[in-house]
């Protein structure tokens, strides 16, 4: 038997010090800071985190990004990222740091109109969310060189003016709580990414707009919204 066409690659995610982590699946935490919680119409709490899932080739480095079809409202969310390099089932949150490859900055990119019209009428956000392009992701920065990130700058500039500037110990849910509870609801892999919400300050952009995420310590994510894909 041979192959009916040749599988897709693997995405690759380059890391600082010159290898390449094999993405696996993107879990997103929602409203993970208060006030972006408050700007998005809701009321911060630790009820429970929740989450929705992205695919793997929604991952695309720095670079240029299509401005995705059937939106009017195509928003950023600067994230910091979680690169999982051990995986696990239900792990506690006392050594569920051991479980992190490494950090990277991140973009969620959103269809912002088609979000709210899921979300208001109930309907699942996978049009709003899970977008072609919409996952750009920085250079991978091992624990190694970088350690845990519990506190640090997280910002980002659309052309050069700040929309979002917070501290990454506004998380409601930290890295270990959100390690834990993805992993009570699926088996953790390693290549997993987990994007860990972001704060207040979302806006729209659209083409010709350059975006640039900052968190200390890690490298920026460029993009630059292009116009709509024509193939
Ligand atoms: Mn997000």
């Amino acid at each position: 038997m041979t192959l009916v066409f040749d599988p897709l690659p693997p995405v690759l995610a380059p890391t600082s010090d010159g290898n390449l982590f094999p993405v696996r699946r993107l879990f997103c935490i929602g409203r993970n800071y208060a006030a972006h919680t408050r700007e998005m119409g809701k009321d911060p709490d630790r009820e429970r985190p929740f989450f929705f899932t992205k695919w793997a080739e929604t991952v695309v480095p720095s670079g240029t990004i299509a401005y995705p079809q059937l939106t009017e409202n195509f928003q950023y969310e600067a994230e910091l990222v979680v690169a999982i390099g051990t995986g696990g089932r239900d792990i506690d949150p006392a050594s569920a740091l051991d479980h992190v490859y490494g950090y990277a900055t991140g973009l969620d990119m959103t269809r912002r109109d088609l979000q709210f019209e899921a979300r208001d009428k109930g309907r699942p956000w996978d049009t709003g969310k899970n977008v072609e392009q919409s996952s750009p992701l920085g250079t991978i920065h091992p624990v190694t060189e970088v350690g845990h990130l519990a506190t640090g700058q997280i910002r980002l500039t659309v052309n050069g003016d700040t929309r979002q500037d917070a501290d990454l110990d506004e998380l409601i849910w930290p890295v270990e709580d959100v390690i834990a509870h993805v992993s009570r609801a699926y088996r953790l892999e390693q290549g997993d990414l987990i994007y860990t919400g972001t704060p207040a300050g979302v806006g729209a952009v659209g083409p010709g707009d350059t975006i640039v995420i900052s968190i200390a310590g890690l490298s920026d994510t460029v993009v630059t919204i292009g116009p709509p894909a024509v193939d």
